[in-house]
């Protein structure tokens, strides 16, 4: 079932949680709604499910309009993070629940809910109450609750988030391949990025109730539409710099700029990435000053090293570019910076392998 979301916005009191979100959901996908706290993510997936209303926009199911449908005659499946199961029943029974609800055959709930535990990997498990398995079985658990009445979207709400780094990273992966196997439209809510593109055939990242960009991983992560975007995926170097002619400047180093033709110089920003940027030691400079020899490298910037810090495989390179205040961070293999070996003070050339530059946005300022 392919989920459509058109228009829809959402207030509490004053504040707008969902402005004008438009999202399309097919069949088969698992979709990941990225943000930040704040950004209105939860608020998304509870109007998908029928638990919260929209102000104005409306939500359809193959092409049918089901605004008005509660949760109940929407066949979703949710999994909260603080959904909690029931505590005083079986694992069974919490699996059950949605079955008896629906007054489902005695024999039919027996040889469902075994096929769920099978299917979530708990088969024997059925008499535990659910303070007697992990946080993890736990979360299992609430899936296969979520899945026994055969939903047609599954949608989950960081349901990983309160896990240990680990078992996180086991459950995502083995989400995925539950998702492959029974062939479910998922929507997944997470604040994680690198739990997003792990999991998701497409992330949309959202920011103040806003959609900000959606595509694959690899489209977001490499070509990211915005400031926030880019920001928001992290561990960037941020330097004010110009645009002008088809040209962006960044410390003198001209960085093709199609997108802006125009003669009139605009202030812009240039985003490098730690682990786009190439450094090498400076040649030495001539005695008698034969100092333009860094700059001659072209687009390469000189530097004084600061300091380097190693975090396992990659190593932290700190540098000042020679006339900034801002540092620039370079990250490399921790083998090559061991091969390198460069001291504090040391002279350097960075050489940025791809930058990207936005013109500001009166929301972007910083
Ligand atoms: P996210 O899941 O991305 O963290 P939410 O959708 O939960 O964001 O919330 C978006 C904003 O809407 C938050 O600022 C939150 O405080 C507000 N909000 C959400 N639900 C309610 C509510 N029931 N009443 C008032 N404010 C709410
Ligand atoms: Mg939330």
């Amino acid at each position: 079932m392919s989920i459509h979301i058109r228009g829809v916005s959402k207030s509490f009191g004053t504040f707008k949680a969902l402005d004008n979100v438009s999202l399309d959901v097919p069949q088969g996908t698992l979709l990941a709604l990225l943000g930040p706290s704040g950004s209105g993510k939860t608020t998304l997936l509870r109007i998908i499910a029928g638990l919260e209303w929209p102000d104005s926009g409306r939500i359809e199911e193959d092409g049918e309009d089901i605004t008005d449908r509660h949760a109940r005659q929407r066949e979703v499946g949710f999994v909260f993070q603080h959904y909690a199961l029931f505590r005083h029943m079986s694992v069974f029974e919490n699996i059950a629940f949605g079955l008896r609800v629906r007054k489902a055959p005695k024999q039919e709930v027996e040889a469902k809910v075994n096929e769920l535990l099978h299917l979530v990997r708990l088969d024997g498990l059925g008499a535990r109450k659910p303070a007697q398995l992990s946080g993890g079985q736990r979360q299992r658990v609430a899936l296969a609750r979520a899945l026994a009445i055969r939903p047609k979207i599954l949608l989950l709400d960081e349901p990983f988030g309160a896990l240990d780094a680990k078992v996180r990273v086991e459950l995502r992966q083995w989400l995925r391949r539950l998702h492959d196997e029974i062939g479910m439209t998922s929507v997944f809510v997470t604040h994680d990025q690198e739990e997003a593109f792990e999991l998701a055939d497409e992330v949309v990242v959202m920011n103040h109730g806003r959609i900000e960009q959606r595509g694959t991983p690899e489209e977001v992560f490499e070509h990211p539409a915005t400031p926030f975007v880019m920001d928001f995926l992290g561990n960037v170097n941020v330097f004010h710099g110009r645009v002008e002619k088809g040209q962006a400047f960044w410390h003198g180093i001209p960085i093709d700029y199609p997108d802006y033709p125009h003669s009139q110089a605009r202030p812009a920003r240039v985003y490098l990435r730690p682990h786009e940027l190439d450094i090498a030691r400076a040649a030495a400079e001539q005695p008698g000053g034969n100092a333009a020899t860094a700059a001659a490298v072209t687009g390469s910037l000189p530097a004084s090293v600061l300091r380097i810090a190693r975090s396992g495989a990659i190593s932290r390179v700190s540098c000042r570019p020679d006339g900034s205040d801002t540092e620039l961070h370079v990250d490399l293999p921790t083998d090559t910076a061991r091969d390198l070996s460069l001291q504090p003070g040391e002279r350097v050339t960075i050489t940025p392998r791809k930058v990207r530059v936005f013109l500001p946005d009166p929301e972007y300022v910083i």
